[in-house]
């Protein structure tokens, strides 16, 4: 159940809204309280109040209104917000802000991991001339074997930063412990947070109460259930960061012919549960660069609000998951034909053009 108060409410105002709340659903209930848009947004778990218990919260002069969900998450859900959150990343002067959610699909493009000065600003610039809005790059890798290439570290960081300076695209890259949240945030426009850091509590509430509100992509775990994923995002939005965006990347199954199966039936089912954007990535749910255009048509005709994809100038030689990864020249076609897949399912006069 989540209590939104007033805005301009004061103090007193609020801690009586949170006391009264206590005696009412008892005091060892756990009760998580933050600001949104000027106004107290509390949330308690499940929906048990009686209709008296009820009755009183919603006559406090304090709240404005009371929502119940159905479901173990709230913030993130529908039932919470109707409409569509848009994400807005990218602060750098002079360069457009680019907006995640919305009805245009956004690109998100680079190599699996920042190997070098000249590999990245190469793969930064072709990739924008490709057509894409924010710049991905591992600079922490978390890799299966400690012997495979673990990343270039805050150096990675830093030439990230480089190539934003050069294209004037915003970057996003992984942050895999709640101590480095702080200096991930002092270069990327958008923190990720990997597959296998997704029930990693910590570092989800670091995320979410870290000062700047950066844009937090939390892409699925392995073997995670959509509940989870959504409480997962729930635990940054409940922090304080309301800037997630979620990633769909393939979840673990029994063949082996592909690295993952792309949950594409995800995509609707998320738009109905949730407000937060929704992204694919074919490259990780597919692991074969040959999958990588056709998976990204069909994330874009099934409702995706943009793509994430691994792109390499010479990926036969990418030091991490070149198989997955496409090419520039490639990514420009995928740009060209998910624009006009977005087109087709939002422009209306598209249908009478068939007819
Ligand atoms: C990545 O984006 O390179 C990555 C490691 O992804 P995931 O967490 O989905 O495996
Ligand atoms: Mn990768």
């Amino acid at each position: 159940m989540i209590i939104v108060t007033r805005s301009q409410v004061t103090g007193a105002e609020h801690r009586q809204v949170i006391e009264l709340l206590q005696q009412l659903a008892g005091s060892q209930r756990p009760i998580s309280a933050i600001t949104m848009q000027g106004r107290q947004v509390i949330c308690i778990d499940g929906n048990s109040l009686d209709a008296q218990a009820h009755a009183a919260l919603s006559q406090h002069n304090a709240v404005e209104r009371i929502v119940s969900t159905s479901t173990p998450y709230q913030l993130v859900s529908r039932a919470f917000q109707s409409e569509d959150s848009v994400i807005v990343v990218g602060d750098l002067p002079g360069s457009p802000p680019v907006t995640i959610g919305g009805a245009a699909p956004v690109m998100i493009a680079g190599p699996c991991a920042v190997e070098s000065r000249e590999q990245l600003m190469e793969i930064a610039r072709a990739v924008k001339d490709a057509g894409a809005q924010v710049l991905r790059g591992g600079a922490f890798k978390p890799r299966t074997s400690p012997y495979q290439f673990q990343g270039l570290g805050i150096e990675g960081l830093q030439l990230l930063a480089e190539a934003r300076e050069a294209t004037g695209l915003p970057v996003i890259t992984e942050v895999m412990e709640p101590e480095m949240v702080d200096v991930v945030a002092q270069y990327a426009d958008i923190l990720q947070i990997g597959s296998r850091n997704m029930q990693n509590f910590p570092l989800l509430r670091a995320a979410g109460s870290h000062p700047s509100r950066r844009p937090v992509m939390l892409k699925r775990g392995l073997a995670s259930t959509i509940d989870e994923w959504l409480l997962a995002a729930e635990y940054i939005v409940a922090a304080g960061n309301p800037n997630v965006i979620l990633c769909e990347r393939g979840i673990r199954s029994f063949d082996t012919h592909t690295r993952n199966l792309l949950d594409l039936a995800c995509v609707p089912l998320l738009h109905e549960l949730t407000h937060l954007p929704v992204i694919v990535d074919p490259s990780h749910a597919t692991g074969r660069r040959e999958l990588v255009p056709t998976m990204s048509r069909a994330a874009i005709a099934a409702g995706a609000h943009g793509l994430i994809l691994e792109t390499h100038t010479d990926p036969n030689s990418a030091l991490c998951d070149g198989r997955q990864s496409i090419t520039p020249a490639q990514l420009r076609i995928i740009t060209q034909q998910t624009r006009l897949v977005a087109q087709i399912m939002s422009d209306p006069a598209v249908l009478d053009y068939v007819a």
